[in-house]
């Protein structure tokens, strides 16, 4: 089996309970919850069966040791998690959910030890490892992150290894000087391109939806897989298209659905199942997210999405 490499910030998320329009004074919060979009991603892969390592840096504290313990215990290579020695903290978030349902978000992560991330020993002898690397948009926005990424597919598609990326981009950062002509170069070396929604727009100037997958697979993009949130997702390459339906459920917390359908694909994709398959417990992985509050508490194993497909097959 192929092990894949993922790169990025971990964080907590502290969550407040109740909807509003702000943050009130000593109003009730739950957490510290695991987080980061690495994170979730390279947690579900691993639950669903794939062999998974991370690449990260976390602070010598508290908020360190709840990621550290969960991906462990989830069974993902943590060997590439440095935990900084400079009194750096473990980045965190604090979320409120508006009354539509919306997130907004007190960031602490611009001093973060995540930002301080080098290439250790420790992250090297990983690199050597992994045969497949996942990249995600945002963690191109950062300066030090992207320089580590990058040097890191080099050496992996330099072993003979793929590629597998999503956007997953914030409109208000698409503007970061560079990061378009970055996106651009790593689009060029995909081998699993992810988008969500109108993402799949992003680097092609067709105005629907099948001539911007005609045109992304004229350009030697082999697999397109796009999420479409509540309405399922579709695989597009030269051999056709397959949809997956979305499983019936309740919307509860949308956070981490991506992530979730992301590991799961690219884990069954690289354990070599078919198409079919790894669409469908993908589709199951981003439906299961969203009925657990907490960003990574709604990853998976295999048995329990067999069990939750069981159950909710409309
Ligand atoms: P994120 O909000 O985490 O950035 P995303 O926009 O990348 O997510 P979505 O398209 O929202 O990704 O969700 C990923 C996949 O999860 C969908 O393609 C679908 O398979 C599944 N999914 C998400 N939301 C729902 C839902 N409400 N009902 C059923 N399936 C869902």
């Amino acid at each position: 089996d192929k092990r894949l490499l993922t790169i990025g910030e971990v964080l907590v998320e502290i969550v407040a309970t109740t909807k509003g329009d702000g943050f009130r004074a000593a109003q009730p919060l739950i957490g510290p919850f695991p987080s980061g979009a690495p994170a979730i991603f390279v947690d579900q892969a691993a639950r669903i069966g794939a062999e998974a390592a991370i690449i990260s840096r976390v602070g010598a504290d508290d908020f360190g040791k709840v990621n550290l313990d969960r991906l462990a215990a989830d069974g993902v290579d943590i060997s590439g998690i440095a935990v900084a020695d400079d009194g750096a903290p473990t980045g965190s978030a604090f979320v409120r959910y508006r009354g539509d349902g919306s997130r907004a978000f007190v960031f602490n992560i611009a001093h973060s030890a995540c930002g301080q991330l080098e290439l250790t020993r420790e992250a090297e002898a990983v690199i050597e490892r992994c045969s497949h690397i996942h990249v995600m948009g945002t963690a191109l926005s950062a300066p030090g992150l992207s320089h580590l990424i990058k040097a890191a597919i080099v050496r992996i598609k330099g072993q003979g290894g793929t590629l597998s990326f999503d956007p997953n981009l914030r409109p208000e950062i698409l503007d970061t000087p560079g990061l378009r002509s970055a996106l651009g170069e790593i689009l060029a070396q995909t081998d699993v391109f992810l988008p969500s929604g109108d993402e799949i727009f992003l680097f092609t100037e067709a105005q629907d939806e099948a001539g911007a997958v005609k045109d992304l697979l004229a350009r030697g993009i082999p697999e397109i897989v796009l999420k479409r949130g509540a309405k399922g997702a579709s695989h597009f390459c030269a051999a056709g298209r397959t949809d997956v339906a979305p499983l019936a459920v309740e919307e509860i917390d949308p956070t981490g659905a991506g992530d979730c359908f992301g590991g799961a694909f690219v884990g069954m994709w690289l354990m070599g199942h078919p198409v079919e398959e790894a669409l469908a417990y993908a589709n199951a992985a981003g439906a299961h997210a969203v009925t657990r509050v907490g960003p990574m508490e709604g990853t998976a194993t295999r048995a329990e999405l067999d069990q939750f497909m069981k159950d909710r097959t409309r």
